[in-house]
């Protein structure tokens, strides 16, 4: 057995077989084969069994988000079942004896540069399916999960896990999660604890490679994770679980009960999430609302700018699930350590203190626009709220009041039904709480950003472990700026909450009460913990 300690930054208790996640496809190489027969059928099953892929991530992503959302898997099902694609494949490895992989790589590459350089933009795009599906093939060829994140019930292990790939983890494979860097603050660990998978980080060079294929149990809690456990350890940890489960039953006496104080003071306890399947969750764990949905998630999960439609299905069914339930819809908070390839963002010294959330949908405001069209859209089917993230001015916010402003009139005037919802801001910057008493006059609302308000406050990255000494959650800074906020909110007559990890820190919750903090916002299986702390203060 090999005991390994790392950073626990997601409680829970996990056995599986480990697997290293694959990001991307093997090097294709050029093998001549001998067999010709036998390689035509090495390619018609892989084939086969990409079809077969397809089907069932079709039927999940219909069940998740959509038939609509599903059909471009029926497509590239068509695509692969088309001569078009298959008889240059054939061809090669006929009159090349070469390996199938290759063949597909070879013909699969020629067929999507023609697509590329037709001058229809439909067709064009096509290219882009001809490289996927052809990945697929070759996936399936050489065994490789091909950077499809979990494709069988593991425990995944990475160098680091990005938060698009943290996104996309299969909630039911992904036992848990381990790896070598990362940090407790960075978004990964944040989705991985709303998502409830147990997660461990910072293992370095000690999670090695040989550990792929063998046995683990892990302690997401206490960070601790076993390669080959013993018997005596896995009774312990399963003790553990057993009381754990315990523990959650004994909570089930607070589900559907309000959230009050000792003394009867009504506190709104909501989640945060980051999808639709995140808002059955929140039920599931009892929210009262959302006092998060990090929109950025739909943005994160998709290889472009995802469309209006596409955000208006979602957001009508986050509103529709959570029927008439406050849902609060942050705006776009992509940049710094949440990347999407294919919004091109320049390289930056401080990516932290650089073009990222609002900053990014003020200077794009044509996709800011196709946002907010498509969240004020979905807003009369259910109880929206607007917030926008990293307000640090206040021409920040009277910017990006001025285009949601413009999108109204915009809608009004093809009249398209829409709410005008109430819109709020994140406090997560020094400048924003020192200014808090100006923006409560132009903001409905304010949630604290304590993630990023504690990273600006004490100058310290929140995705650089090597600090994590120098970085108390717990500093006097930080609870004074959080006061401070809550004062100027209350002056102004505006609620005031707190969307970022530290709202759940049980151990502040009685002075966040104390600061008359109205609304905690925290990852879905934490709720009715914090309802039983709440009822204890
Ligand atoms: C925060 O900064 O506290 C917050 C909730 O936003 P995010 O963690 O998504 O940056
Ligand atoms: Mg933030």
């Amino acid at each position: 057995m090999i005991k390994l300690q790392g950073k626990g930054v997601s409680a829970g208790i996990a056995f599986g077989t480990v697997r290293f996640l694959k990001r991307a496809s093997a090097p294709v190489e050029k093998r001549v084969i001998d067999n010709i027969e036998a390689e035509l059928e090495r390619f018609e099953n892989a084939r086969r069994l990409a079809c077969d892929q397809l089907d069932e991530l079709s039927d999940k992503t219909a069940a998740k988000l959509g038939a609509e959302n599903a059909a471009l898997f029926e497509v590239h099902k068509m695509m692969l079942q088309d001569t078009d694609y298959t008889d240059p494949i054939i061809e090669l490895i006929k009159t090349e004896s070469v390996c199938a992989e290759y063949a597909v790589n070879t013909a699969g590459s020629r067929l999507a540069l023609d697509f590329a350089e037709m001058d229809d933009e439909y067709m064009k795009a096509r290219s882009a399916d001809v490289y996927d599906i052809s990945r697929r093939v070759i996936d399936v060829l050489s065994g490789a999960d091909g950077g499809e994140g979990a494709t069988a019930r593991a425990i995944y292990a990475a160098d680091d896990f990005s938060p698009s790939e943290t996104a996309q983890m299969d909630k039911d494979k992904t036992l848990a999660m381990i790896s070598r860097g990362g940090s407790a603050n960075a978004h990964s660990a944040i989705f991985a604890r709303t998502m409830a998978i147990p997660a461990i980080i910072g293992f370095g060079e000690f999670l090695s490679d040989d550990f792929a294929g063998k046995e683990a149990a892990l302690d997401g809690g206490e960070g601790v994770l076993y390669i080959e456990p013993e018997p005596g350890v896995i009774r312990a940890l399963k003790e553990k679980q057993q009381s754990q489960e315990r523990e959650r039953t004994e909570l089930e006496g607070y589900r559907g009960k309000p959230t009050l104080t000792k003394n009867g003071r009504k506190v709104k306890l909501y989640a945060n999430i980051g999808s639709v399947s995140d808002a059955e969750s929140a039920l599931a764990g009892d929210a009262e609302g959302v006092g998060l949905f990090r929109s950025e998630f739909l943005y994160l999960e998709k290889d472009d700018y995802p469309d209006e439609e596409y955000q208006f299905e979602n957001y009508k069914k986050v509103l529709e699930r959570m029927g008439g339930r406050e849902v609060v819809i942050r705006t776009l908070d992509i940049g710094a350590d949440k990347q999407a390839a294919y919004f091109k963002l320049p390289a930056e010294e401080n990516p932290a203190l650089g073009l990222r959330a609002i900053r990014i949908c003020l200077t794009r405001p044509a996709l800011f626009k196709t946002q907010l069209r498509a969240i004020y859209r979905a807003s009369v089917f259910g109880n929206a709220s607007i917030m926008f993230p990293m307000i640090n001015s206040l021409s920040d916010l009277t910017r990006a009041k001025k285009i949601a402003a413009e999108v109204r009139a915009e809608l009004a005037e093809k009249k398209i039904a829409f709410k005008d919802v109430p819109i709020g801001i994140m406090v997560e910057t020094p400048a924003s709480v020192i200014i808090a008493d100006l923006l409560a006059r132009e903001a409905d609302f304010f949630s604290i950003g304590t993630n990023d308000l504690t990273q600006y406050t004490l100058a310290c990255d929140r995705e650089n472990e090597a600090i994590a000494e120098f970085c108390d959650t717990h500093h006097e800074a930080v609870l004074r700026m959080i006061r401070m906020t809550a004062q100027a909110a209350h002056n102004a007559g505006i609620w005031c909450g707190i969307c970022g990890s530290l709202g759940g820190d049980l151990a502040l919750t009685r002075d966040f009460l104390d600061m008359g903090i109205d609304e905690l916002s925290v990852e879905p299986p934490s709720i009715l913990k914090l309802r039983k702390r709440i009822a204890e203060v």
